[in-house]
């Protein structure tokens, strides 16, 4: 296993001697990783040596975040603020990381945080948590449907008990059925403290699914029926929530929306109605927003979240008005936002590093507290780029901004 070299473990891979994905059971990670480079290389006819540079170590990244490892992607890094963030669980001046290609974005988040400290600071709150499995379970017709319903509501003290058998964090907080037909799913709903969750739940899920089938006459069809829902767009989320509901809000006074945004709080309030809410509502979008996308997928990269989660992430809706005394009132509400600082690929280095910049790597104390941090931080990010993106509109120097900066 030591005195492999990548051509000569890629000599094998060619003779049919071992397999790519199995490349790690006969060297070190890395030399492994160089020798699926050559033969991706060769194949592809392409130079692949720079995803030979990365910071983290193989060994720990194959098996628990990567398979067929050929090396990294390198995303830029920048830091948005500090901006003033008087949260429920983070409180103080934070720099926001941010991992993007999209020239522009941190400058204008930076300029979101900035006129956002001129206003004295974003507030930010968790207002509800919960991470969600939904499986779906096939009966004999509506009358077992209902049976299933019933036994589920008798019995949530037995489900709460099997499923948190399998985590010392996680918690049952609820079980919501829906039936259509003879189809019955179970959306299954668990605090995780400081995981995003999905293997915890799955996997306590999976344990309370065990008991169901030996208890009744259902059927289970598949551990996820969708209506949990990951990685889809869905209104179920929007509704309901999954993984922490966060919003953040600020108050700015005229005469800074005046000064340092060049226009007015009636502009962005104008703007706001007619783009994000009609404008969305017209098109039939889930996200009510001008691009919370963007604070969340670039946060998401620079701590280590899933970034297909994202999806859900961006189900927000922004709202702004004018107060009676003239000022702008700005929120932003993300519905569905999945995040975590222990677990998944919280533990790469660069990863780990973006959280320690927020203050909120690893386990919180109480438990659930960093996850609740990492998401007001995001909000917060979230709110700022809202801020600046309708100003710029209601400026009308969009254009010009991404002309300098994006290109
Ligand atoms: P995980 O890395 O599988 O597990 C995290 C574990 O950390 C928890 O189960 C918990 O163990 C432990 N832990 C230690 N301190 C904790 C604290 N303070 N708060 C909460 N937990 C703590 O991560 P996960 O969050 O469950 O799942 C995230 C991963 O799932 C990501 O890699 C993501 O890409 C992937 N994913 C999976 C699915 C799926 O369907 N399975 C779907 C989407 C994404 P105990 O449970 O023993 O307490």
């Amino acid at each position: 296993m030591t005195d492999a070299t990548p051509a000569s473990l890629a000599e094998r891979v060619r003779d049919g001697e071992i397999r790519f994905h199995e490349l790690e059971e006969h060297a070190d990670a890395d030399t492994a990783a160089a020798a699926r480079r050559l033969l991706v290389a060769e194949t592809a006819d392409a130079d692949v040596d720079a995803l030979g540079e990365y910071a983290f170590d193989a060994a720990d990244a194959h098996g628990s975040n990567i398979e067929n490892m050929v090396g990294a992607v390198q995303v830029p890094m920048g830091v948005a603020g500090p901006v003033a963030v008087d949260g429920g669980a983070l409180s103080g001046e934070r720099y926001l990381p941010m991992a993007t290609t999209e020239g522009a974005l941190v400058a204008s988040i930076n300029r979101g945080c900035s006129v956002v400290n001129d206003a004295g600071g974003a507030t930010a709150r968790v207002t509800k948590s919960g991470m969600t499995r939904a499986p779906v379970f096939r009966v004999g017709d509506v009358a077992e449907a209902e049976a299933l319903v019933s036994w589920v509501r008798d019995n949530e003290g037995v489900l709460r008990e099997t499923a948190e058998s399998t985590t010392s964090h996680g918690e049952l907080l609820d079980v919501t059925p829906y039936v259509v037909g003879n189809n019955v799913y179970l959306r299954f709903r668990y605090d995780t403290a400081d995981a995003m969750g999905m293997n915890m739940v799955t996997i306590a899920t999976r344990e309370a699914c065990d008991a169901i089938e030996a208890e009744t006459d259902a059927s289970l069809v598949a551990l996820s029926g969708n209506l949990c829902s990951d990685k889809k767009p869905a209104a179920i989320n929007a509704v309901e929530g999954r993984g922490r509901s966060v919003s953040a809000d600020v108050k700015i006074s005229r005469e800074v929306v005046e000064e340092r945004l060049h226009t007015t709080p009636e502009s962005i309030a104008e703007i706001n109605t007619r783009k994000n809410l009609v404008g969305s509502a017209k098109a039939g979008g889930l996200g009510f927003n001008a691009h919370v996308a963007n604070a969340v997928a670039a946060m998401f990269l620079a701590t280590g979240q899933d970034e297909a989660q994202v999806v859900e992430g961006a189900n927000a809706i922004t709202t702004a008005e004018t107060t009676p005394a003239g000022d702008l009132y700005l929120s932003v509400s993300l519905a569905s936002l999945e995040v975590g600082t222990v677990g998944g690929g919280t533990t790469l280095p660069t990863q780990a590093a973006g959280l320690d910049i927020l203050g909120v790597r690893g386990g919180g104390d109480p438990a659930g507290s960093n996850g609740d941090a990492l998401a007001e931080a995001i909000a917060v990010g979230a709110l700022a780029g809202e801020l600046s993106l309708l100003a710029a509109l209601g400026s009308r120097h969009l254009s010009s901004a991404h002309a300098d900066l994006g290109r």
